[in-house]
């Protein structure tokens, strides 16, 4: 099996090279983003409480996000080619859950993707998804400070990976198929 956990910075294009995964290497994906905004549509009771995370910048809490992630790993089965993790571990908590869950599933993690961006980038890429996203969080205020959370809450989970020798970073910069290409050329390695 395949399971690949995509990280990096907000806007650093995670959903984007997510998608070209996907298809080429047969896998099911898994945003927590994807997830709790769908909560947040349907205006249930996790949604709400998510939301008031969310539009502030700040990471929704371990329990409840691991909590969601089992529920979904379990339901996809045996038969999966493999997973792409998009926006999960986002803490190192997160990460040691991630590793009991695998492992009592029978399977475990082969990388973690970092993809790197530079933070002029990131704010410009965010800004501009803004204008159409219709996200809560996709503005000046709430952007600063998720890439805040990401520095302080999310980087460490890269040397978690590192020490289990599972870890790749990858330049984020230029055209989605150039970046494509590199992640390729480490997941056929
Ligand atoms: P994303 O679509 O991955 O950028 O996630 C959007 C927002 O959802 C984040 O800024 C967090 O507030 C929340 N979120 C998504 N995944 C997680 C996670 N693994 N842990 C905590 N909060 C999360």
């Amino acid at each position: 099996m395949l399971n690949i956990i995509i990280c990096g910075a907000p806007g650093c294009g995670k959903g984007t090279q997510s998608d070209l995964i996907v298809k080429k290497y047969d896998l099911k994906h898994l945003s927590t983003g994807d997830l709790l905004r769908n909560e947040i549509a349907e205006k249930s009771e996790l949604g709400i409480v998510a939301e008031s995370y969310i539009s502030k910048g700040n990471l929704v809490p371990d329990e409840m996000i691991i909590s969601i992630l089992a529920k979904n790993i379990k339901s996809f089965g045996i038969e999966i080619n493999g997973v792409i993790l998009d926006g999960f571990p986002r803490t190192v908590a997160q990460a040691e859950a991630l590793e009991t869950l695998m492992s009592s599933n029978g399977t475990e993690i082969t990388v973690l993707l970092d993809l790197n961006v530079e933070k002029d980038e990131l704010i410009g890429r965010l800004l501009k998804r803004g204008e159409t996203s219709g996200r809560s969080d996709d503005n000046l205020e709430t952007i600063t400070k998720r890439l805040e959370v990401y520095e302080t809450k999310t980087a460490p989970v890269s040397n978690f990976y590192k020490n289990l020798n599972k870890y790749a970073a990858i330049n984020g910069m230029g055209s989605i198929d150039d970046i494509f290409g590199r992640i390729e050329k480490v997941l056929d390695s």
